[in-house]
């Protein structure tokens, strides 16, 4: 009987032979999409602290944030082994050598296994899938691309700031590198009908992306997207809806794809809607308990 899907866990405890736990680490990088180059205010939905929320705070030495990092999870988690995660803003966008001096000290600490880089499509010129390249001939490094959705007009109401084409240049170059490309959705986006979500998801699979994330829209206070639910311009996903979405998603991707992520945090202090998303533990007994019926596929 195959598992109703590859999750994160197994993929880990198959690939490194033990349960390994994300340490999310703050570069202290912005994002283009924030600082105008290519947009201003960001993403509707990012939050201020660029989606890395649950990030240590940025500080030149990576080395300290680890160590910092592992005390706040000591309690969850005895293991001797962790991901260190770029999580908030866009963690390619500095000059390849100030990169190269933030990955290394990652790369190069014993107790981390493997390296997590959270980005933009458009943030990864050639210079720096080489250096990610590089780093992963030594330890292994996930590039996670903050798609949310194919659709040209989500994207331009979601203020992405970047094509479609540029997904599939990030896509095809690091698959050529052999890089592990996981690939972020957003469930529930303004205006998208359950058949557009999984035209996205039909196209992440194709792509040959090794992993999805896929993400229930928060709605996060001092958002843009906040205004708009507060207008009535939307509505949020019920957990039912969300359910329903989900199993349909997860039907559709291939057990050589990783599922990273089901649901997603947000911050409670932050989460304007929906608020049923704040008890995680019952959001992934429903979501579990309708996936296993599932099994057998
Ligand atoms: S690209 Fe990422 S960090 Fe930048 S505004 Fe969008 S979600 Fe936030």
């Amino acid at each position: 009987m195959f598992p109703v899907y590859y999750s994160f866990n197994e993929y880990v405890l198959e690939r490194f032979g033990e349960k390994l736990y994300k340490l999310s680490l703050n570069a202290g990088f912005t994002c283009p999409n924030r600082d105008g180059t290519k947009g201003k205010g960001g993403c509707i939905f990012c939050s201020t602290g660029g989606s890395g929320d649950f990030s240590e705070a940025p500080c030149e030495d990576i080395d300290v944030q680890i160590e910092n990092a592992k005390k706040q999870v000591r309690s969850k988690f005895s293991g001797e082994h962790f991901i260190a995660y770029f999580q908030a803003f866009t963690n390619t966008y500095a000059p390849v050598e100030r990169l190269r001096e933030i990955f290394c000290k990652a790369v190069n600490n014993p107790c981390i296994a493997a390296v997590s880089v959270a980005t933009r499509p458009d943030c990864l010129p050639e210079e720096v899938i080489a250096l990610l390249s590089e780093l992963n001939r030594i330890k292994p490094v996930f590039v996670e691309l903050g798609l949310q959705t194919i659709h040209e007009n989500t994207a331009q109401l979601i203020n992405r700031c970047y094509p479609l084409s540029d997904y599939d240049r990030a896509v095809r170059l690091l698959k050529q590198e052999g890089i592990n490309t996981v690939v972020h959705l957003i469930l529930g986006l303004p205006g998208e009908t359950v058949e557009m979500v999984l035209q996205s998801v039909r196209y992440v699979v194709a792509s040959g992306a090794d992993g999805i994330k896929l993400q229930l829209l928060h709605v996060l206070k001092g958002t843009k997207l906040e205004q708009m639910y507060r207008n009535g311009e939307f509505e949020v996903l019920s957990l039912e809806e969300y359910t329903d979405l989900l199993v349909k998603c997860v039907e559709l991707i291939p057990n050589n794809i990783v599922i990273h992520r089901l649901t997603g945090d947000a911050p409670k202090k932050l989460l304007t809607a929906p608020l049923w998303s704040a008890d995680k533990k019952h959001v992934l007994n429903t979501v579990n308990a309708r996936l296993r019926s599932l099994d057998g596929r």
